[in-house]
């Protein structure tokens, strides 16, 4: 199970980012975030993601999805 980087909500399906709807569309709105999940998920199944796994793995839980999130929308 996935959790929210930002409020801990559980998230139910396999996105690649690991933020709910509710935030996701709090920080970017409806129509950015919804073109970031797919922007990711299509990295994700490219395997472009792997560097950003890696990440997340090393470090603190203070990563930036926010700052990813900008730069790929
Ligand atoms: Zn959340």
């Amino acid at each position: 199970m996935t959790k929210c980087v930002f409020c801990g909500a559980d998230i139910l399906d396999n996105r690649s980012m690991e933020i709910c709807d509710k935030c996701g569309v709090g920080v970017w709105g409806p129509k950015q975030w919804n073109n970031i999940k797919k922007t990711t998920d299509e990295a994700r199944d490219r395997g472009d993601l792997s560097l950003f796994k890696e990440q997340e793995e090393n470090n603190e839980p203070s990563f930036k999805w926010k700052d990813l999130g900008r730069s790929i929308a």
